[in-house]
């Protein structure tokens, strides 16, 4: 098996040289799919995985833009179409001066099987670009926004491909986007989603992936008779997934202990409660300040250049950025006695990491399953938008629950080996896999 892994990754390793975090997220589906194509010989005579590998479209193009004191600036701007076989491309944009192809290739290929495994009409896409909106005015966003749309208004539409947000893509910047949409085309449709609730947004949106991982993770533990009540969980990040992950593990009583950025965490051993967070969500919403001044303001330690997996926790969630929880922090976690890893961010483990946790046989699971619950109230949100209706916040909450509860049973469904322990990486990979293959097989070869 590990030479069919070994020759399917060298091709694609030809393909696409110097992009390792694409390559990286291949590998993973790679290792539990080739196994199961093996065992299911219809998949591999119609090429399912070397098609779903290779993106339907790649779009690449300038985004030049004015400064407030003047000067042209030029970015680069990129979708990445990567599947349409059980629905529109479905995907966020994200603007991070890191994003190139590798990146917005691996999140596109990561969101196929995300938007396969909610069981929503959704295909996969990502897109965004090389800006940075930090220090950014208002107005230079909006500046950039509106040029970044008007070029990808043409590829775009509510039945062919519905961006959303990601890293530095949040309500201001979907509200610029979704304006100059509607001023290009003329239309007042679902073109994008994580939009306010005054013009289409869906209640529940800006919580649903933090929320999401905690229900998962809430799911997770029930298969080991634990629950989330009265643990210690250490969370990095303090963008939307983070802050809402906290928010609902204070609300179902776990104490959260650390918070980070991209300059160092926090840790706050008393627990951060429902007034300290909501003192980072001014800091980082409205400030866009740094998480340091938490430290200052309530007098805890503060680690520059830190990661938090050092602080002792029986819960972890990585909620920050791809690649950030590597194999010494995963040993770390471990040897501290953590026993649940749920991702809200996408792929924040490395290879070597998970490989840590599931022979430690600790609960872990990938984002592509923990973190589904922001695309899930996406494509709620396109319903919305469809029926022109808007649910209550009610409604929508107990929808996502419902999705989070059938992603955990499709991943215990097809993820568990030797006895009770699930391989949840595996588990969300052949339940998503198995959806868009079909829909490959059932509408030929295009
Ligand atoms: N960027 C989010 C993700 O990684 C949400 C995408 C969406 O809502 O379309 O799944």
């Amino acid at each position: 098996m590990d030479i069919l892994i070994k020759e399917f990754m060298a091709k694609i390793e030809s393909r696409n040289a110097h992009e390792p975090e694409f390559l990286q997220a291949v590998q993973e589906v790679a290792e539990s799919i080739i196994p199961f194509i093996e065992a299911n010989p219809k998949y591999k005579k119609h090429k399912i995985l070397e098609r779903i590998a290779e993106p339907e479209r790649v779009i690449s193009f300038r985004v030049p833009w004015m400064n407030d004191a003047g000067e042209i600036e030029i970015n680069r701007g990129y979708r990445v179409q990567m599947n349409s076989a059980i629905g529109p491309y479905k995907g966020g944009l994200r603007f991070h001066p890191s994003v190139n192809q590798s990146i917005l290739k691996f999140l596109a290929f990561e969101q196929v099987f995300k938007n396969s495994l909610t069981g929503l009409p959704m295909g996969g896409g990502k897109g965004g670009s090389d800006f940075d909106p930090k220090g950014k005015s208002d107005n230079e966003v909006m500046k950039f926004c509106q040029s970044f749309m008007t070029e990808l208004y043409r590829h775009i539409h509510a039945d062919i491909d519905i961006p959303a947000g990601d890293i530095g893509v949040g309500a201001r910047e979907i509200g610029f986007l979704f304006g100059q949409y509607k001023r290009i085309q003329g239309e007042f449709t679902g073109v994008l989603t994580g939009k306010a609730a005054e013009y289409g947004g869906s209640l529940i949106r800006p919580e649903a992936t933090g929320y999401g991982v905690v229900y998962f993770a809430e799911e997770m533990l029930k298969t080991r008779g634990e629950s989330i009540s009265g643990k210690t969980v250490v969370v990095s990040g303090s963008g939307n997934v983070a802050q809402y992950a906290v928010e609902k593990c204070i609300q179902v009583g776990a104490k959260v202990v650390t918070m980070s950025d991209s300059s160092g965490f926090i840790h706050d051993p008393a627990g951060i409660d429902t007034a300290k967070l909501a003192y980072i969500m001014e800091l980082k919403n409205v400030r866009r300040g740094r998480i340091e001044e938490y430290a200052k303001k309530y007098g805890c330690d503060y680690f520059e250049g830190e990661k938090p997996w050092k602080i002792k926790c029986d819960i972890a969630l990585p909620n920050a950025t791809q690649n950030e929880l590597d194999a010494p922090d995963a040993l770390l976690l471990v040897q501290n006695g953590c026993f649940c890893i749920a991702e809200g961010a996408n792929m924040p483990c490395t290879l070597e990491a998970v490989r840590i946790f599931d022979a430690a046989r600790v609960l872990y699971a990938p984002g592509k399953a923990s973190n589904a619950g922001g695309v899930a109230v996406s494509g709620l949100e396109m319903s919305q938008n469809s029926l022109r209706i808007s649910w209550t916040r009610d409604e929508v909450d107990s929808r996502l629950r419902q999705i989070m509860h059938q992603i955990h049973e499709a991943c215990v469904r097809n993820g568990r080996v030797d006895g009770d322990f699930v391989d949840y990486t595996r588990g969300a990979n052949i339940s998503g896999f198995i959806k868009v293959a079909e829909a490959m097989i059932a509408q030929g070869i295009v």
